[in-house]
């Protein structure tokens, strides 16, 4: 049964709810409704402008109603006053198609009807830093292998701990929180679940990361490579496919790795357009500083350079760590949480419509023996060549669906070009004296 919006605000006393949606370029959008409102809402949604966010629409279309999904109501543990609320954008009483969680939804139906069920696990890795977004926020956080430092991640433990209390609050099984690799980076860990619920609990994770944050007069960050030369935030998913009878379909104790042959077809999907993918998992300029990258000063950037994938071992795009699944280690902090998913499901299937083959595994270290792979494609060294190849892959375009490729490619190619249009202190450095 439908969940009563009004009802739950009444029981819980809640006096706003945020009816959110989560636009193509991953920011999250929202208007705050007071509960007086609220019913009406629920029906019909709340009304937005569309073209004032990133959907590709024009200032002549007409309203785009943001139509709460009462699913994935949360109260939010810090400000119980307010809940927050995923929405799905309507327009004209059809689904808005290019809308990341329309886009997701559309695969998970696909995946359903195959008798299918994704369920996936996110790693969405963080830094805190100053307010002013300049440099790390713990003076003292300074070692050169600072992962798991356990000093360092006990002068966070305001912060932390007050993340992962709501977590465990709102049931998510949060079972463990560290510091990362890089100096002010942190890592929470919470347990896999639905992809729809996934992408959900993970656009509210950064929604909280960020709030407790500035709470404790601090700024979080997912980008992916805020400080040369320090590891930067991947947002690692791990992936398993379920059938009707609960059993997980990837899961063959006989076979290589535990990875049964559908596992295998779905892997080879993900490896055949990884490329590809790459517009949507790295989907900033920024990320291609994380992929890619010279040695960081820990020693190792965890992030992949080339399309390859291997049993446990951490220095490839993909690591089949243990049977029944896979961890993708190529999107970063920048990813939509629910492009991330929908891109994860629709490469996978095509995968396995075409019983696609993930090919050789390498079970080298690819940071110091990459080289002596010579057939493993390497990932797109920047934005505008992760673009170009998403838009030469006709298959994963379709698998996504027309309406949202269209107009993901059109922004994207925008964004390139405010880049490059940009004039930058390196230009004028190298430049002036020429
Ligand atoms: P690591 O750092 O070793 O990659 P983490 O413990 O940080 O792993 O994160 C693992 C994620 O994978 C968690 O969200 C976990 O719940 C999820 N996970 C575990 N098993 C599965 C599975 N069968 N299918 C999907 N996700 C899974
Ligand atoms: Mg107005
Ligand atoms: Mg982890
Ligand atoms: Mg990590
Ligand atoms: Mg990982």
């Amino acid at each position: 049964m439908t969940k009563d919006l009004s009802a739950f605000a009444r029981e819980r006393g809640i006096k706003y709810f945020m009816i959110s949606y989560t636009d193509l370029f991953g920011g999250q959008r929202a208007k705050l409704v007071p509960t007086q409102a609220i019913a009406d809402m629920q029906e019909d949604g709340a009304g937005f402008a569309g073209f004032a966010t990133w959907l590709d629409l024009s200032p002549a279309h007409p309203d785009m109603f943001a139509v709460p999904d009462p699913d994935s109501v949360i109260q939010l543990p810090w400000k119980p006053d307010v809940a927050w609320v995923a929405a799905d954008c309507v327009m004209e009483g059809q689904p808005l198609e290019q809308a990341p969680r329309n886009v997701l939804k559309a695969q998970i139906a696909k995946a359903a009807k195959l008798g299918l069920n994704v369920k996936t696990g996110v790693e969405a890795e963080f830094f805190l830093i100053t307010e002013d977004g300049a440099s790390i926020s713990d003076a003292a956080d300074t070692a050169e292998k600072p992962c798991y430092d356990q000093q360092a991640v006990m002068r966070r433990y305001d912060v932390i701990a007050e993340i992962c209390d709501y977590m465990l609050e709102l049931g998510w099984g949060a079972y463990q929180n560290d510091h990362e690799d890089a100096n002010g980076q942190f890592e929470m860990n919470w347990e896999f679940d639905d992809a729809l619920k996934t992408a959900d609990k993970h656009s509210f994770f950064k929604f909280m990361v960020k709030s407790i944050a500035e709470k404790h007069g601090l700024r979080a960050t997912f980008m992916p490579k805020p400080f040369a030369g320090q590891t930067g935030n991947g947002c690692h998913c791990h992936v398993s496919v379920w059938n009707d009878a609960r059993e997980n379909a990837f899961s063959d104790k006989n076979a290589p790795f535990g990875l049964s042959a559908k596992g295998k077809h779905f892997l080879g999907g993900i490896m055949n357009h990884a490329s590809a993918m790459a517009a949507i998992t790295n989907p900033t300029v920024n990320s291609y500083k994380r992929i890619n990258a010279p040695r960081t000063i820990s020693g190792a950037t965890w992030a992949p350079n080339s399309v390859t994938w291997t049993g446990n071992n951490r220095t490839h795009m993909v690591r089949v760590p243990g049977p029944g699944r896979f961890e993708l280690r190529l999107p970063d902090g920048a990813v939509n949480p629910y492009l991330l998913q929908a891109v994860i499901i629709a490469a996978g299937l095509d995968g396995m419509a075409n019983t696609a083959d993930p090919g050789p595994h390498y079970d080298i270290d690819m940071y110091e023996e990459g080289h002596l792979v010579k057939d493993a494609p390497r990932l797109p060294l920047n934005l505008l060549d992760a673009v170009r190849e998403f838009g030469r892959n006709e298959a994963l375009q379709a698998e996504l669906g027309m309406a949202f490729s269209k107009a993901f490619l059109k922004l994207k190619q925008k964004e390139w070009n405010s880049y490059v249009s940009h004039f930058s202190q390196w230009e004028r450095e190298n430049t002036l004296d020429i």
